[in-house]
């Protein structure tokens, strides 16, 4: 020990306080062995603890002999304090560690160490002792006391060190065995072959349910689904080939169950760690955290109702699908597919019926489309396919005769069998277009199949956009015409076919737009109907009829005055209310006032259905408009107490020219009767059909050959004439 310490370079200088110097180290040298021996005798009634003791009192001792430093008494007592207080921790931890059973490993820990820090003192003595001998003769101790300080601290912390270290090591290495067999993680080691060389085998069993001896040995991708091996060969050679930290990579496992385990990777290279000497994977098991991923993934990428990808993923698929065709590689198409009148479906068999419709209509897309497309629902009845092909026209032509003979086989919903029609729009993406632009495209080719009557395909051609930006001028026209007093309502006579006298008068809307002149009703009021305007503006209708009314009396007394009222208009709450504030106001009799109404609207038996009744009972008159064009269950005729029928002007303008039109015009007509109704016919332009008509025995008529719309009273400055 004392060659270790060093101390026979110096030993035979003689000077007090060098001496003191010898005595102190020679008593920390003694500390030291006696816990080295203790350690290395390994005997459980090692008496160190008394040891310590004394050799603690003889240091306390040479300490005090020392002579006061130049701060006097106090500074030298602070010293001693010092250096008692390092050895009460050393006595403690060497207490301590008698008490606990000492392995062959600890004693082998504390040799090591022990022969490490000794040097560490050696140089610290010899230090002190440096400075001891080239200030003795001047007398002054100051570096001296310091460096005596400076022994007792080194000697302390060297105990302290050697002892501690010892504990820290012993139970840092069980709690760390403890903590990897309890953790679930799996620690596998592997050599440079990338073989497992050791696992930690209570994690493989709980995590995998294999056997852990199965897995020596074998090369770790031997382990994996096939899909994960060239991936993760790959990150094993990237962290064979240097040993930064690398991120984290997922790989997919079965469990012996058969059932897939997937399972975050990290790596560590630690082949040049020659305690462990491989490269160590840590697997976690994230199963559970990819489920739930992936379901919130799915949940936000599908719609609820029908399961089909929804806008947001086909918009992704969609810029994916347009990066493709920057390469040249394919063609992108899209086709909306809109369903014809869902509203009235929705409406009169309820949302659960509506409900059932879609995910019908969803399942057969899903079912004609090829893999490699993605057939979505964008939301309410509006459904979408992309297409990526070599020849997209084609393609998507295809997929639209694919589509319209899906819907072809008709639903049956609570017993009825419903025949489903769909307005389709076709777009391409073109170079420069971005995927908002494509989808657009179809949109506005899809309304324009829907202006067709529905039932339609439409391929986008860029001049409709003309057409769709007209619609959004005309949106924001008409938002302001009401205030600045751009609409009017004009009256055309209805008449009796008897003796053409003026029966009532229809109010038929017209705007004069500043810049665009006189605009027909066909072209504004769908934009009013889509944006809601036309609650506003339908209101005002009323009542301007209503006050109209009065003038219209002095020439025709007891005429009645119909209005035409949107479906948009019935769902309103206020609607009815507002009517009978205004029948109030103006003091119209309600039975004066005749609602016209299309045919899908008294199909309802929802809200607008209620709106209907209730007007029904203020005792507004009702007359189904456009009769013969849309849904006909003549049911509601009865049910709801109906005034009249309008012919719709397409069956009237037949009458000279198709055989048939006439012989359905005369059916209609016995049919109204029969159900005890009163028949106007609509668009009569000519004698013939006046006559006719008359025959068959409808009862009133309407058209340009009794008088067109016009404005109710001529201002007193000529104007243009009134424009039907
Ligand atoms: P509607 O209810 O079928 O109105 C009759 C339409 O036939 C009117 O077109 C009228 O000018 C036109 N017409 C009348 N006689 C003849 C004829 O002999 N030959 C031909 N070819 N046409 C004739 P208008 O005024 O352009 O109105 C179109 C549609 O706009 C109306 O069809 C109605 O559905 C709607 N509409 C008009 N005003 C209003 C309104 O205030 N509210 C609502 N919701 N819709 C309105
Ligand atoms: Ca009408
Ligand atoms: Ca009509």
């Amino acid at each position: 020990m004392l060659t270790i310490l060093g101390l026979s370079r110096e030993a035979h200088r003689r000077v007090d306080e060098r001496s003191a110097v010898q005595r102190l180290r020679a008593d920390l040298v003694s500390v030291q062995s006696v816990g080295w021996h203790g350690l290395a005798e390994g005997a459980s009634d090692f008496t160190i603890s008394s040891e310590a003791k004394t050799l603690d009192a003889r240091i306390r001792r040479e300490a005090q002999a020392l002579p006061d430093p130049p701060g006097g008494k106090a500074e030298g007592e602070r010293t001693v304090r010092l250096i008692d207080e390092l050895l009460r921790g050393v006595r403690a931890e060497m207490a301590d560690l008698g008490k606990t059973g000492r392995t062959a490993k600890a004693r082998q820990d504390l040799t090591t160490t022990l022969l490490g820090s000794s040097d560490l003192l050696a140089a610290a003595l010899d230090t002190a002792e440096h400075h001891a001998s080239a200030q003795a003769s001047s007398a002054n101790t100051r570096l001296l006391r310091g460096s005596l300080a400076a022994i007792g601290i080194a000697a302390g912390m060297l105990g302290l060190l050697v002892i501690v270290a010892v504990r820290v090591r012993r139970r840092t290495e069980e709690r760390f065995r403890a903590l990897v067999e309890q953790s679930s993680e799996i620690l596998l080691v592997l050599d440079a072959d990338c073989r497992v060389t050791d696992v930690t085998e209570a994690a493989v069993r709980r995590t995998l349910g294999w056997d852990p001896a199965a897995l020596r040995g074998r090369a770790v991708d031997e382990l994996l689904e096939e899909d994960d091996r060239a991936r993760t060969r790959a990150a094993l050679q990237r962290l064979r080939q240097d040993a930064g930290p690398r991120p984290a990579f997922e790989i997919a496992v079965r469990h012996a169950d058969g059932g897939l385990v997937h399972l975050e990777a990290i790596g560590n290279n630690l082949l040049d760690t020659p305690t462990v000497g491989g490269l160590v994977l840590t697997l976690r098991d994230v199963t559970e955290r990819r489920v739930v991923e992936d379901e919130l993934r799915h949940q936000a990428f599908h719609d609820a109702l029908t399961g089909l990808p929804n806008r947001a993923l086909f918009d992704d698929r969609l810029t994916q699908a347009l990066r493709r065709t920057h390469r040249g590689e394919t063609q992108v198409a899209v086709v909306l597919v809109d369903l014809d009148d869902f509203k009235a479906v929705n409406d009169s068999l309820g949302h659960a019926a509506g409900d059932a419709l879609l995910v019908e209509c969803a399942r057969r897309f899903a079912a004609i489309v090829r893999g490699v497309d993605t057939a979505a629902r964008l939301g309410g009845d509006e459904f979408a396919v992309l297409l990526e092909a070599e020849d997209a026209d084609a393609a998507a032509a295809d997929v639209a005769d694919r589509l319209r003979e899906a819907l072809s086989e008709p639903v049956v919903l609570e017993g009825r069998s419903l025949h489903i029609e769909a307005s389709i729009g076709v777009a391409r993406a073109r170079p420069g277009l971005s995927p908002l632009d494509v989808v657009r495209n179809a949109d506005i080719a899809m309304y324009a199949a829907k202006g067709l009557g529905g039932d339609d395909l439409v391929v986008f051609r860029p001049e409709m956009l003309n057409a769709a930006r007209e619609r959004l001028d005309l949106r924001e026209g008409l938002r302001h015409a009401l205030e600045r007093g751009e609409l009017e309502v004009h009256y055309q006579p209805v008449v009796r076919l008897e003796d053409r006298a003026v029966f009532g008068v229809e109010a038929l809307l017209r705007w004069n737009h500043p810049i665009h002149g006189s605009i027909a009703p066909a072209r504004f009021i769908p934009v009013a109907e889509e944006s809601g305007l036309i609650v506003s503006i339908g209101a005002w209708v009323v009542d301007r009829a209503c006050r109209d009314l009065a003038a219209l009396d002095r020439i025709t007394p007891g005429v009645r005055v119909g209005v035409n009222i949107s479906a948009v208009q019935l769902r309103d709450p206020g609607f009815v209310a507002s009517v009978r504030d205004t029948l109030a106001a103006t003091g119209v009799p309600a039975g004066r006032l005749v609602a016209e109404l299309t045919e899908s609207v008294f199909a309802d038996d929802g809200e607008v259905g209620e709106a209907l009744a209730d007007l029904r009972a203020l005792g507004v008159a009702l007359s189904v408009d456009d009769f013969g064009t849309g849904y006909s269950s003549l049911d509601y005729l009865r049910r709801l107490d109906v005034d009249s029928v309008k012919i719709d002007r397409s069956f009237v303008a037949g009458i000279g020219e198709e055989p048939r039109d006439a012989a359905l015009v005369r059916s209609i007509i016995q049919l109204g009767h029969a159900l005890g109704l009163t028949m106007v016919a609509e668009g009569v332009e000519d004698v013939g059909q006046e006559h006719f008509l008359r025959d068959a025995g409808c009862e009133l008529a309407q058209g340009w050959l009794f008088g067109r719309p016009a404005p109710l009273l001529p201002e007193p400055a000529p104007e243009p004439a009134a424009v039907a």
